[in-house]
């Protein structure tokens, strides 16, 4: 019996050695790209540029896996969570959020996640597993679909911000993003993309160097590194210094500014001492913070910090000339802010 490969894991020149191999014409691989990633028709029988035994050739040798939205749950703010369905059995989370001129969109890369950083519900979880670049970019035409039928507009904006780290499934985050941003899928530009990690130095320099055309975010939440350790364990291994260092690598290859994450909790890591270890730690390199309110994760002693030392925070990263926000919750009344994504309502 063959073992039938996954289409959406297939590359290009592979898929064109497939058709020549069977003596058809190697501009098949491009019509067949076309249909699975910018037409999304998943179904092989419908691809009518082809003939038909060209689409029983495919169907004996290929499978498409793809991903359903099981559910969704919308925020008092508008915010909406969908359950995406995979293999009937595992299940990650997406998050549309509507702003004045924006419709971002965070989607998941991992069923679970590895990485336990003790503020996160995600972080509770298992890893189950990598999701294919092609349950990854469903995520991303689905929510646009519902996006089109429900606003009339298309997003504008995706963040690798959902469940699981991205820089661990490396590949296949990096292959969504190709189609993604390819006329021949949904054709998005990658200014518009965010990729946000833990900090994984290796992989930071691994993307560097593939010339990345999308933005890339680090969990940073404190640049003190025993307080960063306690946590986020990944600390431990990729530590403040050996961040900076493969930050400076990325800066000076692509020119593109790192923003800094910061989710602000309280009495932990909100205070001037604080913001000044931030300040000194993004004069390192050309950067931007995004200070984020901390959301509720049952079981988790951790709380928001104080309106007013918040304030006091972001004053201090303005004095310095630090590009710096504020990030209020989104969805936090339906579990789809940030770190809250743990498909509690399966
Ligand atoms: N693993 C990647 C992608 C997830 S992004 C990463 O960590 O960057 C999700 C963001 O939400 C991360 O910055 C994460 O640290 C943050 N986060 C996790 N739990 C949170 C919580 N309870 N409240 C606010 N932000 C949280």
């Amino acid at each position: 019996m063959i073992n039938k490969k996954d289409i959406r894991a297939v590359e290009k020149n592979e898929l064109e050695s497939f058709f020549m191999n069977h003596k058809s014409p190697q501009y098949r691989a491009t019509q067949v790209i076309e249909w699975i990633w910018k037409h999304h028709q998943l179904d092989f029988n419908k691809m009518l540029n082809l003939s038909k035994s060209e689409r029983e050739l495919l169907k004996e040798n290929f499978i498409v896996k793809s991903v359903y939205i099981s559910n969704t749950t919308i925020s008092s703010d508008g915010t909406v969570k969908f359950l995406f369905k995979m293999d009937n059995a595992n299940v990650v989370e997406g998050v549309l959020i509507p702003q004045l001129n924006r419709l971002t969109v965070c989607i998941s890369s991992q069923a679970g996640c590895s990485l336990a950083c003790n503020f996160c519900a995600t972080g509770k979880l298992k890893l189950d597993r990598n999701l294919t670049a092609g349950e990854i970019y469903d995520q991303v035409f689905l929510i646009n679909q519902y996006a089109l039928s429900r606003y009339n507009k298309a997003i504008t904006n995706i963040v690798y911000m959902g469940m699981g780290e991205p820089l661990l499934n490396f590949h296949n985050v990096i292959m969504s993003i190709k189609h993604i941003t390819s006329a021949r899928g949904m054709a998005l530009s990658g200014k518009r993309i965010t990729v946000s990690t833990v900090g994984i130095t290796k992989m930071i320099k691994k993307i560097a160097d593939l010339e990345p055309n999308f933005n890339l975010a680090i969990s940073l939440h404190s640049a003190i590194d025993k307080k960063r350790s306690k946590i986020m364990a990944i600390n431990e291994t990729n530590n403040l210094s050996n961040l900076e260092l493969a930050l400076k690598y990325f800066y000076d290859k692509t020119k593109i500014k790192p923003t800094y994450e910061y989710v602000m909790l309280k009495d932990f890591n909100d205070s001037i001492e604080d913001a000044q270890a931030l300040v000194e730690f993004c004069k390192k390199i050309p950067s931007k913070v995004n200070l984020i309110e901390y959301n509720k994760v049952e079981g988790i002693k951790y709380q928001k910090s104080t309106i007013k030392k918040t304030n006091i925070f972001l004053e201090m990263l303005e004095k310095n000339n630090i590009l710096a926000k504020l990030r209020r919750s989104r969805g936090e009344d339906i579990g789809a802010a940030c770190g809250q994504l743990a498909t509690q309502n399966k």
